[in-house]
């Protein structure tokens, strides 16, 4: 599938307005499969943030956005068609600045994330705001009670690069379906993802200024002045473990609402009946975009009376995996999203080595250029070693053997994340007890995916707090009143 040629966005989007950032800086944007300069970005600053945030806290207080849910339905709709409208430009967009493999941009990426926002129209349309509660009496006297949920106000999100246009979707979809406006910081490696979402809304939807805005910056610092802002009542934080300790932090001097999706090392266990020969291919797909996904499996937890033939199947699988161009559709990993992400991956696999795991296939850098690390496996892994325990964000893969379904279970749930993982068995039931054993938000049996718009997706643990996508995601977003009355209902 060609592509079309990129004409994106680059400007911000702040109160209704594509703009310029004041002091008139522009970053750069990089190609990671070529090192290529895309071209620029307004590189917003804390006078621009500031800007948005007034905007977004005059349109929630004054607009009547957070009180008309009919009309959110109708605005999610007229975004939900700019976004089909503009989605081969998106589908340019999201290839050229995150390395997205093509293949990969329907479900993952493009199309997929287009879809949800029908979804969040429907939700904002259809949600039951307003309920009774079985009337009580106190003190002798007859209440009525009504429960009413409203929307938190401000939201502040914060996206990753590693796939920006389904995150940035997300976060907008979910707050602007519940009443919130937006205050949108994108990650400064994927801005256009961010941005041209800008210029669709200005010109496909109905939306009040400052309902939605968009601040790209290279400075993180934007981000952790969204944050404090006491003017912002929620942060909804996509990113790693580390930097959501610290929104965590900032978010503390006014007890705001912080709403987390972190990292993972999800954990795939393979009982010692499974069929090998189905099952173990799959461990593959830890390179999928290079690995940069947060609950992909990248600890494949094998029988020991099974290893040997185990090994060989993985070894086969990884060698036969292709990975290069994002452009080729045969291609299912691209490359990492920076130099500086290349770096770190190789610096695990380093010491994956050095503390003596089996480097079986992969580990290096090809010659050419652009961003990518080899599709690596690592065998004879230590469960408490650090390429076992910490999230490389690569395409690199965990096998460690273990003794019985106990200690399987023990290993995969020896982390400090908690966000996903799989179970595969001949015996569904015998998969299904140990699934219900492992402590994380999502769990696979046999192969079948969870992802969808109304699946609750978020991790126990350091994987985060809170739950993203169906009613549950959508319910974060809204505060909970309770209006006590006098009397009995009439019946
Ligand atoms: P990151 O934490 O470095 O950055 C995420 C975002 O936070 C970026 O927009 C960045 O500019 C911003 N940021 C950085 N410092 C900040 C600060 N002090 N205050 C406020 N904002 C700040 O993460 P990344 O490297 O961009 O993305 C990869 C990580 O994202 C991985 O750990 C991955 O597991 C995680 N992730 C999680 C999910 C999920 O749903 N659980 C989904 C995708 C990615």
């Amino acid at each position: 599938m060609a592509l079309v040629d990129l004409v994106p966005e680059t400007r911000l989007f702040i109160d209704g307005r594509l703009v310029e950032a004041k002091g008139g800086g522009r970053f750069e944007n990089i190609n990671p499969a070529t090192e290529e300069v895309l071209g620029t970005t307004a590189d917003g600053t804390t006078a621009d943030l500031d800007t948005a945030i007034a905007a977004a806290r005059r349109a929630f207080d004054e607009s009547g956005w957070a009180n008309d849910p009919a009309f959110r339905a109708r605005c999610l709709r007229q975004l939900h068609a700019g976004l089909l409208a503009e989605k081969e430009q998106l589908r340019s967009i999201v290839v050229r600045e995150a390395g997205a493999p093509v293949a990969l941009t329907g479900f993952m990426h493009v199309d997929g994330p287009i879809d949800m926002l029908s979804y969040w129209a429907d939700k904002a349309g259809n949600y039951a705001y307003e309920r009774a509660l079985p009337d009580v009496s106190f003190l002798g006297q007859p209440v009525r009670r009504i429960l009413r949920r409203e929307p938190v106000g401000v939201v502040g999100a914060i996206t990753p690069w590693n796939v920006p246009i389904l995150l940035n979707v997300t976060k907008i979809g979910h707050a602007l379906a519940a009443g919130c406006t937006v205050v949108l910081k994108p990650a400064p490696d994927t801005p256009w993802s961010a941005t041209h979402l800008g210029r669709i809304a200005s010109e496909h939807t109905e939306l009040p200024p400052g309902v939605l805005n968009i601040v790209a910056s290279s400075d993180a610092l934007v981000g952790e002045a969204l944050v404090r802002d006491p003017r912002v009542d929620m942060v909804s934080f996509t990113g790693s473990t580390a930097t959501g300790r610290r929104v965590m932090e900032c978010g503390a001097g006014n007890i705001k609402k912080v709403f987390l999706e972190l990292g993972g090392k999800s954990a795939a266990i393979v009982l010692d009946d499974a069929d090998l020969t189905t099952v173990l291919p799959g461990a593959a797909a830890t390179c999928l975009h290079g690995g940069q996904g947060c609950a992909i499996t990248t600890r494949w937890l094998v029988p020991r009376r099974r290893y040997s033939e185990s090994i060989e199947i993985l070894r086969a699988a990884f060698q036969g995996w292709r990975y290069g161009d994002p452009e080729d559709p045969a291609n299912l990993q691209g490359p990492q999203i920076s130099r500086r992400q290349q770096e770190r991956v190789l610096g695990y696999i380093e010491r994956g080595r050095a503390e003596g795991a089996r480097l079986l296939v992969g580990g290096g850098r090809p010659a050419h250029r652009g961003f990518f690390v080899e599709p690596t496996l690592f065998v004879d892994v230590d469960p408490r070693s650090t390429i076992a325990q910490e999230e490389i964000f690569g395409p690199v893969c965990c096998v460690i053997p273990y003794d019985g379904d106990e200690q399987a279970v023990r290993i995969a749930n020896d982390s400090i994340y908690g966000l996903s993982g799989a179970v595969y068995s001949a015996d569904e039931a015998r998969a299904l007890a140990v699934a219900r054993r492992i402590r994380t938000g999502t769990i696979s049996v046999n192969g079948a995916q969870w992802f969808h718009v109304d699946t609750p997706f978020g991790g126990y643990r350091q994987s985060g707090s809170g739950r993203e996508n169906g009613e549950q995601g959508f319910e974060e977003h809204l505060e909970t009143k309770a209006i006590a009355l006098p009397g009995a209902a009439s019946t």
